[in-house]
């Protein structure tokens, strides 16, 4: 420990290396000025009238208007969502239905460059990202599903599972495109049609999609995507004639989701906040936990929902660990989401970025010491640098609410009983890390953190085959695995 203190002291944070940009070409993407609703197979003009208009969140420049889809407009969505389950989706063979979403996902692959691009442009996640990531699980995860759709009965064996009808579907903008697949994925393998409305500042890769739907020959009607803010997706989840409902954004409107929907019969699952625990003992191996912690909070700019966003460290390694970090810090590179060699790009949108201008003058206030990347902000766009909160209480705000943004807080624990005690002390439980050399430790520590994944020596991992979800306030309900299947069934043994 003594020596990695004397080299920290000797050598000042390094300046990040100059690198030649290696820009993706946005030429890959052709906009539209505007765009209408995709219902029944086709682009239509919103009966609302209204449109919105969405941008780049890295210059703030336009890129196109999207529909704002009134209750009208959800309605007829709906009903052609209704109409292609009874007529169409609900009498084919299940392996047709397969057929379909293998042939989805190979046109995913095929087309993976130009939707990398997208969800960059629209999102600003760095292109390294939506390339290497966003776009391979999407494909994946439509072809294990492809996998499942004739398979059912062998899934829940002797329960004569059975479609629900229509599913109407709210995504967040941290994984437009990624969310889309976790959504339709499932729901159509199981046999139902759906209505989803991506989130209001990232509707282009979902409009995108509509290209892969009808090169896909996907009968109309099986998928319609209506564009929209808030207001769109609450007149989507109480529609009467929707059987179930699948949500994923902030804990606060998942909740009003649940009350809407009490008392009702449609089906319901959530997949909400998280303030993620990661824990590091003092026998893990440092470099490699630096590496995910850093994967832990500044990938997708801590845009993501299980973000490792609390770092745990025990007492003995904290100094050495947190000089470690903010080296590590000092040469991400903050900028350009088409540049390649971007590591974090630009925060989603100006109102994300004031909460999270908020939330961090709270730690300050509070008496959080904090430290960050000395990077070079571009002038134009919402960017935040890479932070680090040290001297952080469990009763700071940012030790206990979700920032949703590139800000870690650092609290230490002295023994394992302690940092589970910390771990779970949280509205939240969608995820936790746990770094260290013994196989036992991960093992009794997984069995005890309240959190629906625990990454051992890694973090952020995901695999369409491994069962997603929260405890408590992250919500309920599970995606991926056979465990995504079930909320989209209805079993006729009664469960
Ligand atoms: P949000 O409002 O919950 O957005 C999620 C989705 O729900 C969006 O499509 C949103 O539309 C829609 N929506 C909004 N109000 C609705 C309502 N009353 N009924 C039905 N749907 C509704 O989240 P946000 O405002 O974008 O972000 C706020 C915070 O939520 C973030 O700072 C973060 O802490 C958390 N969050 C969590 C996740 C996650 O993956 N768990 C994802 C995103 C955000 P609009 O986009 O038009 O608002
Ligand atoms: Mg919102």
């Amino acid at each position: 420990m003594g020596d990695v203190e004397k080299r920290q002291d000797r050598s000042p944070a390094p300046a990040a290396f100059e690198y030649v940009s290696s820009r993706e070409s946005r030429d890959l993407v052709r906009l539209a000025e505007r765009y209408g609703l995709f219902i029944g197979g086709d682009f239509v003009e919103p009966r609302s009238g209204e449109y919105l208009a969405t941008v780049d969140p890295s210059t703030e420049e336009p890129l196109a208007e999207v529909a704002q889809a009134g209750p009208e407009d959800v309605d007829v969505a709906v009903k052609a969502a209704r109409e292609a389950y009874e007529r169409r989706w609900s009498r084919i063979r299940p392996a047709e239905r397969a057929k379909y979403l293998f042939r989805i996902a190979r046109i995913l692959q095929e087309r993976s460059r130009e939707f990398a691009v997208m969800e960059s442009l629209n999102g600003g996640k760095p292109i390294k990202e939506s390339r290497d990531v966003d776009l391979p699980l999407s494909a994946a995860h439509c072809f294990y599903y492809a996998g499942w759709a004739d398979e059912l009965e062998y899934a829940f064996p002797n329960a004569r599972p059975k479609a629900l009808g229509v599913a109407g579907q709210v995504i967040p903008w941290n994984f437009p495109l990624l969310m889309l697949a976790w959504k339709i994925a499932p729901a159509l393998a199981a046999g139902n049609t759906v209505v989803l409305k991506p989130a209001e500042t990232t509707p282009l890769s979902a409009l995108l999609f509509t290209d892969v739907v009808r090169q896909a020959e996907l009968p109309a009607g099986v998928v319609n995507i209506l564009t929209g803010d808030g207001r769109t997706g609450a007149d989507l989840v109480k529609h009467p004639e929707v059987d179930k409902v699948a949500f994923t954004g902030s804990t606060e409107v998942g909740k009003a989701i649940q009350r809407e929907l009490a008392g009702s019969k449609k089906r319901l699952t959530l997949e909400l906040g998280g303030k993620a625990a990661n824990v590091v003992f003092d026998d893990a191996p440092l470099d490699q936990a630096i590496e995910g912690i850093v994967n832990g909070i500044y990938f997708n700019q801590g845009h993501v929902c299980c973000a490792g966003s609390r770092l745990l460290v025990q007492e003995s390694i904290a100094e050495p660990l947190v000089a470690k970090l903010k080296r590590r810090l000092a040469t991400l590179r903050v900028g350009d989401p088409l540049d390649k060699n971007t590591d974090v790009g630009a925060i989603n949108s100006r109102a994300q970025l004031e909460k999270i201008v908020a939330l961090v003058e709270s730690g300050k206030e509070e008496g959080a010491e904090i430290y960050q990347s000395p990077c070079e902000l571009p002038d134009r766009g919402y960017w935040f640098p890479p932070t680090v909160f040290t001297n952080v209480a469990q009763s700071y705000r940012i030790a206990q609410e979700e920032i949703f943004g590139p800000v870690l807080s650092v609290l230490t624990f002295r023994t394992p009983e302690e940092a589970v005690e910390k771990a779970n002390n949280t509205p939240y439980g969608l995820s936790a890390g746990v770094w260290t050399d013994k196989g036992s430790r991960i093992l009794w520590a997984a069995q005890r953190l309240r959190a629906g994944v625990v990454w051992a020596n890694t973090y952020n991992r995901f695999d369409p085959a491994s069962p997603f979800g929260g405890y408590k306030e992250s919500g309920f309900g599970r995606e991926g695995g056979l465990h995504g299947l079930r909320p989209y069934l209805a079993l006729g043994d009664g469960r």
